[in-house]
């Protein structure tokens, strides 16, 4: 499939950069939307952590989605794109005292409180605005999910969210606090994940946690359960766009909720994964003791994920049709774990010649660093190299 690629553009670029197809944004968006219309009450948020790209946030405002910040920058970052203050959500297990008022001063949705400490400075802070914040409370649900080690959050060793056991004493907390509303109860198990019944284990927990509320006669506003759908690295072109219908259906069927509640997801991976790959050009052939290796002079500064989680990124070569031979595929960088893949089957390799790592749209070039005093990697759309 190198048809999907505008080589002869990519050829006058300086690389490594991010390539954006905004045909398969578009079309995740809207198959988001179509499956969450059948659901009057759903709403669903970007997650911005995932690709903040200012071209890329503001074709997913245009959608109508919510915006899903980590941070401070986060929130300037959603507000900039246009994103509206009343659909923004605010998480974080350290969230400094300016980003909290940053969120009070823009009247964001709600706060995701992950810890009693935190309530009470959103209390002070809005206080000294003489302000009311929304608040839900980020519970961890001891759910495990069945992805890789370091994108779980929802175990309890995990240093995300508050103890299932303290939920009722914060809700009490919260009820007597004059500067702050409680709202609701808010969940994130991880992320890439591809098993529909570890979604079916936070419903049922949040099901328990529902009844425990309800035996107090609290019925909460909203429940909002986070990201995490996963995407299929390992064939992008097969399946571009996630299972959306069924991953909403998945909630449908297994959360219990109460008249009038809302539910509420936070996207990330699975809407921006699949439209971005990283282009980078081969700089040399090298033949090692006994394999060879196409070196890149992109690294894991452009693209962190094989050496911080060991992902698969499937790894194309665009410009050339010549026959198959197996190479490892490296980096620029001072490090042994600047690898993006060991016996890698490609198109053979010469210098000078293109590179796609696919799926690379989430995680990617957000998480570019400057280590080696590298540039920042450039994000180009489609829409820009037509
Ligand atoms: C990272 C994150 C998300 C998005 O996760 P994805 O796996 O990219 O969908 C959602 N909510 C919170 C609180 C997060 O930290």
């Amino acid at each position: 499939m190198k048809g999907i690629f505008p080589v002869n553009k990519f050829r006058e670029l300086r690389t490594p950069f991010y390539y954006y197809d905004t045909k398969v944004l578009r079309d995740t968006l809207t198959c988001i939307k179509t499956a969450a219309a059948h659901y009057a009450n759903y709403h669903v948020h970007y997650a911005v952590k995932a690709n903040a790209n200012p071209k890329v946030l503001s074709i997913i405002r245009e959608s109508g989605l919510g915006a899903d910040c980590v941070s401070g920058g986060e929130i300037r970052a959603a507000i900039k794109a246009g994103f509206p203050a009343e659909k923004i959500v605010f998480a974080g297990v350290g969230k400094s005292d300016w980003e909290i008022n940053l969120g009070l001063d823009y009247n964001i949705f709600c706060f995701n409180v992950e810890s009693i400490p935190e309530l009470e400075v959103i209390n002070e802070l809005a206080a000294a605005k003489g302000k009311v914040a929304n608040v839900a409370f980020r519970i961890n649900p001891n759910v495990g999910a069945h992805t890789h080690a370091n994108i779980t959050t929802g175990l309890a060793e995990n240093k995300f969210g508050i103890n299932m056991q303290d939920m009722d004493r914060v809700v009490d907390i919260a009820l007597e606090m004059k500067n702050v509303k409680f709202l609701g109860l808010h969940f994130h198990i991880g992320s890439q994940i591809l098993d529909m019944g570890d979604f079916v284990a936070l419903c049922n927990r949040i099901n328990e946690l529902q009844e425990k509320l309800f035996a107090r006669r609290i019925i909460v506003q909203l429940i909002n359960v986070g990201g995490g759908l996963g995407i299929n690295y390992d064939h992008p072109n097969r399946q571009p766009i996630p299972e959306f219908k069924n991953y909403f259906a998945t909630y449908a069927e297994h959360l219990k909720l109460r008249p009038g509640q809302e539910l509420h997801f936070e996207l990330g991976r699975a809407v921006v994964g699949q439209c971005g790959s990283l282009i980078t050009k081969v700089l040399y052939m090298k033949q090692g003791t006994n394999k060879k290796f196409a070196i890149l002079d992109a690294g894991m500064t452009d693209l962190i994920r094989p050496a911080l989680y060991q992902a698969y990124h499937k790894i194309e070569n665009i410009t050339s049709d010549e026959a198959i031979e197996a190479y490892d595929v490296v980096g620029p960088i001072c490090e042994s774990s600047d690898v993006f893949g060991k016996s890698i089957d490609l198109n053979k390799v010469k210098r000078g010649d293109l590179i796609a790592l696919r799926s690379a749209g989430a995680y990617g070039e957000i998480m570019a660093s400057g280590y080696n005093c590298r540039e920042l990697p450039v994000g180009y759309t489609s829409d820009e190299l037509v």
